[in-house]
């Protein structure tokens, strides 16, 4: 049946291609082949995931504390015998062997058989006994996620298929970096999410928001995936299709012509030169940075080495990574932000759930919680600085304490690699980003301790009209345009430029086309973005007169009417 769905695009392009379900579970999981000869290893990979599952459950049984409620003790019992029981420690191996499938999958489908039976049973408390399933599987597949990289699947296949997901955890979308899907649709999500972070960086188009994908599509239905209208034509009809292809072939023809841009400086007509830097998760995305002509990184976002893994990296482990960017990016500005974990981002096994995560202890709050660990990234950082312009960048900072505490720590790291000989850059430049309103608000602490500033929108956003940038429900709120926002970015830009500290912006916006006239007539003089858009930003700078775009982002500010800003902002981009 040809119908069509509406959602939010958080990734350009079109594709169209076969649908791959992923999981229904609460617990959304990658599903893909696993070769003939690998079989055995990947049921060996279960088991070792039940095993280390079960110590776990015995590790926090011989830790119960002595006023803990009895009913911990009735429900860790439980949770044993649920892991015990043949119907999930072993009967996913025999689904492995049928279906030659990840064992992630296997465990999930074998838990949805599970928790349709219960929903049978007629005792209320039994029946509710369901969700006990679902969190010992959860403790099983941290176990296989925690240091497990995915099998090579059938690279060839993986291009025409289209993941379609209720939702996916950014810790997944990582595991699929290493894929070549041709699309990505979930049901939730919001645009800012980091989720759509990695699907952007993966440049595949992707759409999120669509509420009923996962639920009305089925496995290996014919799908069109809009990522330009954000919307998902399922089973199209052959005229629909045609239509498509030719559009696709057009998007691919502008592709390919905006790469001529590619080692043109970036500059308006009226000769005011801009600096376009790139964002990157991961070592591996360099390539696709230089290919883009990035000048610098400006936005490393190193989390990410540590997610998807049950112990963290090693000072050695960080270095390498860092030093290989250093390395890379051959002399250019590589801006390497301090581990951000917390909210959607979290590192396996830390799996506490706190009321609040995303105004909880992330990011630069959650490293000066735990100094040991802060320092062997410290310390790994300045390593690599020794190996190309690195700087370094605090995320999430609001106090001036928490930037005191901060340098305070990389001063301690210094003069442990001092102490060993080991060579770093002794004036190494330290940043903060302006991601609370607070922050943008009290820039003058800010500039008077640090070198340089990156405005991160997506959290400034979220923390300024108070909307969780992973909730579709409040995603049509999330405005960019809301004058409290662009007043808090403009006034950020403006202070900094005074006081000559640089100032980028590093979130979303920066690689919003509709926005480039408007962030350049604030004063914006360098953008930092995924390469999948920057050679497309690049080009509408090539194209802005500065003298008559500031007049109008000026009028813009003052706007007070969204109507009236929509229309001003036309005319920008006119
Ligand atoms: C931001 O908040 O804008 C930002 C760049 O950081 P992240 O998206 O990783 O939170
Ligand atoms: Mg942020």
């Amino acid at each position: 049946m040809n119908f069509v769905l509406h959602g939010s695009s958080v990734s350009g392009g079109i594709t169209i291609g076969h649908a791959h379900l992923v999981s229904t579970a609460r617990l959304e999981v990658a599903h893909y082949q696993i070769p003939e000869e690998s079989v055995e290893a990947e049921i060996a990979r279960f088991d070792a995931a039940i095993a280390l599952a079960t110590e776990g459950l015995a590790a926090l049984g011989s830790h119960v504390p002595v006023d803990a409620p009895a009913e911990f003790a009735a429900f860790l019992n439980l949770h044993r015998m649920i892991l015990d029981d043949s119907s999930l420690s072993h009967a996913p191996r025999a689904l492995i062997r049928e279906q030659r499938c990840n064992a992630e999958w296997a465990l999930v489908q074998q838990m949805d058989k599970l928790v349709a039976q219960f929903e049978e049973i007629e005792d209320p408390y039994l029946r509710e006994r369901k969700a006990d399933i679902g969190q010992v599987v959860e403790r099983v597949l941290n176990a296989l996620i925690g240091g497990q990289t995915l099998a090579e699947p059938h690279a060839s296949d993986e291009k025409n298929l289209i993941v379609v997901a209720h939702d996916l955890s950014p810790a997944d979308m990582l595991l699929f970096k290493g894929h070549h899907f041709g699309g990505f649709v979930t049901d939730v999500g919001g645009v800012t999410s980091h989720t759509a972070i990695l699907a952007r960086s993966l440049s595949i188009p992707a759409i999120v928001g669509l509420h009923q994908a996962r639920q009305t599509i089925r496995e290996n239905e014919l799908l069109i995936v809009d990522g330009v209208q954000g919307v998902v034509v399922v089973d199209p009809d052959p005229v629909v299709l045609a239509e498509y292809q030719l559009r696709q072939s057009q998007l691919e023809l502008e592709r390919r012509k905006l790469q001529r841009l590619k080692s043109t400086p970036a500059a308006t007509l009226d000769a005011v030169a801009v600096e376009l830097f790139a964002n990157i998760e991961l070592p591996q995305d360099v390539p696709q940075a230089l290919a883009a002509g990035a000048e610098g990184i400006g936005l490393f976002r190193s989390e990410f080495l540590f997610m998807n893994r049950k112990d963290l990296p090693t000072e050695d482990e960080q270095f390498e990574a860092y030093r290989e960017v250093a390395r890379a990016m051959n002399g250019r500005v590589v801006v390497l932000r301090t581990l951000d974990i917390g909210a959607d981002k979290t590192l396996s096994g830390n799996g506490a759930v706190r009321p609040n995560p995303a105004m909880g202890l992330r990011a630069i709050r959650f490293c000066l919680s735990e100094p040991q660990m802060f320092l062997v990234q410290l310390r790994a950082i300045l390593r690599a600085s020794d190996f190309g312009r690195v700087r370094i960048l605090l995320p999430m900072v609001a106090h001036a304490q928490e930037i005191e505490q901060a340098l305070a720590l990389l001063k301690q790291a210094k003069q442990q690699l001092d102490e060993k000989g080991e060579p770093y850059d002794h004036s190494i430049e330290v940043g903060g980003m302006i991601e609370i309103p607070a922050a943008a608000l009290a820039l003058p602490m800010f500039i008077r301790r640090l070198n340089f500033l990156s405005i991160g929108t997506n959290d400034l956003i979220q923390y300024t009209l108070a909307i969780d940038r992973t909730d579709d429900a409040v995603a049509h709120l999330y405005d960019p345009l809301h004058p409290a926002v662009l007043h808090l970015v403009s006034h950020s830009i403006r202070t900094a430029t005074r006081a000559g500290v640089p100032i980028a912006v590093c979130g979303e916006m920066a690689g919003d086309l509709q926005l480039t006239r408007l962030l350049l007539g604030i004063g914006l003089r360098n953008f930092s973005m995924h390469p999948a858009q920057l050679l497309a930003i690049k080009e509408r700078i090539l194209r802005t007169n500065l003298n008559e775009v500031r007049p109008l982002a000026q009028r813009v500010l003052r706007s007070a009417d969204p109507r009236r800003t929509r229309e001003l902002l036309a005319r920008l981009n006119a």
